[in-house]
């Protein structure tokens, strides 16, 4: 199983929390594309012919691109890899670039998955994060996917933010609710320094980020989707069974995947890539690094991603893959864990439970070689 993910850089405007690259000016749209396009018939043999079984698209923001757009890069990737028929089509949304027709052309040429950057249901927060969209509209666009028929639709909420009290996150998370929609990514608000927003809060101009109020309303969110029968099957995702983000999973499984468009990273089993970030020396002077993985590379890759799941570390794939060895380091660094309440082992399978998902990422570089 492999997937395609398309980095579609373009956004309307640039929130201030935003770390992912992406630009605000589309002058360069037409010549992007074309590059886009360019660069996935070049490519084409990056999967070794595997079966891709998921495209995503994903940004910036791919919903400022028109449905004909879409059709036209979804040609090329149908002419030139061998795409299952009942391939996970997931484009990423966001409510200021949408309209039901659009949702309704994107429907038609075989999105089948929709996730919606929705962020919060109340205007106070998504102030904050200069988001530019308002309620009124998220809540309009979650209609609008309904009647127009998605059946497979997520959305992004974000907690921690300094204006979202306990009670306002626990209405976002009941609002979801209500949609009847079977997937949430919910993240916390992390303030990278280099952005608009930490620039802000180190002047003392925005509010901070509390890490009291970011715990508690983990807890909330762990507590409240399991009573509503949601799977927390990795560190900042909720499902209920049978409708896990296949594309993700790709990158938590360590299978394959091409990234297109700038910025985006490809693995193909034993190297990681990632293309040069800038639309213009994409569009006109393409260019990308690249990393080869040693053993010991790969062994920690897979601690870092298998402990943000569900399934997490299986013992058996660390003997297949990496040796006796390290096996037994794993054994010996993972006790620790298991008797400080934060990691359980389920036949071969070493997992993080709620509590240790919050400090998956210090528990796997503990474990690293
Ligand atoms: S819409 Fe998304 S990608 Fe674009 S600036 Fe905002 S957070 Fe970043």
């Amino acid at each position: 199983m492999a997937g395609i993910y398309l980095h579609i850089p373009f956004c309307k405007s640039k929130c201030s929390y935003c770390n992912f690259f992406s630009v605000v000016s589309e002058k360069q749209r037409a010549d992007f594309l074309d590059a886009l396009k360019r660069e996935a018939v070049a490519r084409k043999d990056y999967l070794g012919g595997e079966e891709v079984r998921t495209i995503y698209f994903g940004g910036g923001t791919p919903t400022v691109l028109e449905a004909l757009e879409v059709l036209k890069v979804l040609e090329v990737l149908r002419n030139n890899y061998s795409i299952n028929a009942a391939a996970e089509v997931t484009l990423e949304a966001n409510p200021d670039t949408i309209s039901k027709e659009k949702l309704l052309e994107y429907k038609s040429l075989g999105i089948n998955r929709l996730s919606i950057g929705i962020q919060s249901f109340f205007d106070d927060d998504l102030q904050y994060l200069s988001r530019k969209h308002d309620s009124k509209h998220a809540l309009k666009v979650l209609d609008w996917a309904k009647e127009v028929g998605f059946q497979e639709v997520t959305i992004d909420l974000i907690y921690g933010i300094p204006t979202l009290t306990d009670e306002k996150w626990r209405k976002n998370l009941e609002i979801f609710f209500s949609t009847g929609f079977n997937h949430l990514s919910a993240y916390a608000l992390t303030i990278e320094e280099k952005t608009a927003l930490g620039q802000q809060i180190k002047k003392g101009l925005a509010a901070p980020v509390s890490e009291e109020k970011t715990i508690r309303h983990y807890e909330i969110l762990v507590e409240m989707t399991e009573n509503q029968g949601f799977e927390h099957y990795e560190i900042s995702n909720f499902a209920r069974p049978g409708h896990y983000s296949k594309h993700n999973t790709i990158y938590w499984k360590g299978e394959k995947y091409l990234g297109l468009g700038p910025s985006a990273h490809s693995f193909d089993g034993v190297s990681r890539q990632w293309n040069v970030a800038s639309v213009k020396d994409y569009c006109e002077n393409y260019s990308f690094e690249r990393e080869e993985l040693t053993l010991d590379d790969r062994y920690n890759e897979y601690v870092m991603t298998s402990l943000r799941t569900n399934w997490g570390c299986d013992l058996n794939y660390i003997r297949d893959n990496f040796g006796e060895e390290y096996v037994k380091r794993f054994n010996i660094l993972t006790k620790k864990h298991i008797l400080s309440g934060k990691m359980y082992q389920k036949d071969e399978s070493f997992i993080l439970n709620d509590k240790g998902m919050l400090f998956a990422d210090g528990i796997a570089s503990e474990l690293f070689v």
